[in-house]
């Protein structure tokens, strides 16, 4: 079975598959569900990160708070409202603003902006700067943000643990936080990595299908990629141990699997084909991902020297790229699959059926 109702069983044995007649029908099928539910159109979002500080210790993230070889930078009003600026005039629909969980980030502050952009511009606004306080989320919608990017990583709570280290004060459960947001009317999206030490098959179906059970509007995901600065890249595995043949390799082929499924469960999603995917396959990861089942892509818009510190993980693809570079090389890599440039913010589009 191969549609939006399939079981966890029937997800994990497409992602174990090995028959290369079968997994191309999977693209085949992938592809043609993206076309019906969501078009042939792709959607641009500008990606700012606005700060690379961080109060987390996430075992596989460069912006790791205890990362002494970054430079950490927080950019001022002015120079987002620029980068703002550039988005318009790139034509791009959607500001996505991303950080480390930066409380120098004030909420007020940011909710100034947001209003200032809404203001002045048609851009949708989305947000993705980690797991912040109820009031914060609130406040932000209220001043106009239209949408929340948080990744579960992994649904599964033993690994998640070992890799998401709690704040001290407080106990990390993303999925209440998606629920909040959620209530507060954001368009909601989440996502998982790929390959993480420990992560196996099973815990990856039921991902996806945790993707499917909360309706998600946005669906982010992409390889795990070592970063041998932060615990797990160096080798510090803390997770249960599994059988080596249970676990999920953290590959391009993997990831467009499970974009592939996502898309087949989650017809209306907005999915992007990930800057950690063309990081992996830099001459046609973007393109393959569009293919099997993506619809969206983010050019990064942070200015040069920032993006340089924004270092999550070792040899991001378009590190060097101008905002400038980026665009032109996206049109034309979006040209040649035969699929055009979204006008407008994108947003989930509902359908009834498909
Ligand atoms: N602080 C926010 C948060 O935690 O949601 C947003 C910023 S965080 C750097 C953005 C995403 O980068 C994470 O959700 C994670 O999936 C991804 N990421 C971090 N380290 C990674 C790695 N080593 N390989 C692949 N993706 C990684």
């Amino acid at each position: 079975m191969l549609d939006q109702e399939m079981s966890i069983q029937e997800i994990e044995q497409w992602l174990r598959e090995t028959d290369q007649t079968r997994i191309s029908r999977l693209w085949n099928r992938a592809d043609s569900v993206r076309r019906q539910a969501v078009g042939n159109e792709v959607h641009l979002r500008g990606l700012l990160e606005i700060s690379n500080y961080c109060v987390r210790r996430c075992t596989y993230c460069g912006l790791n708070r205890n990362n002494s070889g970054l430079q950490r930078y927080r950019m001022t009003r002015e120079e987002i409202l620029a980068c703002v600026d550039q988005i318009v005039d790139y034509g791009y629909g959607t500001v996505v603003m991303q950080a480390g969980e930066d409380y120098g980030i004030e909420t007020e502050w940011l909710a100034g902006i947001i209003e200032q952009i809404k203001a002045s511009t048609s851009l949708a606004v989305t947000l993705s700067l980690g797991e912040r306080p109820l009031e914060d989320l609130k406040r932000w919608r209220q001043a106009g943000a239209d949408r929340y990017l948080l990744r579960l990583e992994t649904s599964d709570r033993a690994l998640y643990r070992c890799i998401h280290p709690n704040l001290s004060d407080q106990p990390s459960d993303r999925i209440k936080i998606l629920g909040q947001l959620k209530e507060l009317g954001y368009e909601t999206g989440s996502g998982v990595m790929i390959g993480i030490p420990g992560q196996t098959y099973q815990s990856l179906a039921r991902d996806i299908d945790l993707f499917r059970r909360f309706d998600l509007d946005m669906v982010g995901v992409g390889p795990y990629i070592e970063n041998p600065r932060v615990p797990l890249g160096a080798g510090q595995v803390c997770s249960p141990a599994i059988d080596p043949a249970d676990q999920v390799p953290n590959t391009e082929e993997l990831t467009y699997r499970v974009i592939a499924l996502t898309r087949i469960v989650c017809p209306e999603a907005n999915i992007p084909s990930t800057t950690a995917l063309a990081t992996i396959n830099r001459d046609d990861g973007r393109e393959k991902g569009l293919c099997r089942g993506a619809n969206v892509v983010m050019p990064n818009v942070t200015p040069v020297d920032y993006r340089k510190q924004y270092e999550i993980y070792p040899g991001k693809a378009c590190l060097h790229e101008t905002a400038e570079a980026c665009q032109s090389c996206l049109a034309a890599r979006i040209a040649s699959i035969g699929r055009s440039i979204g006008k407008g913010p994108g947003s989930r589009m509902h359908i009834n059926h498909i």
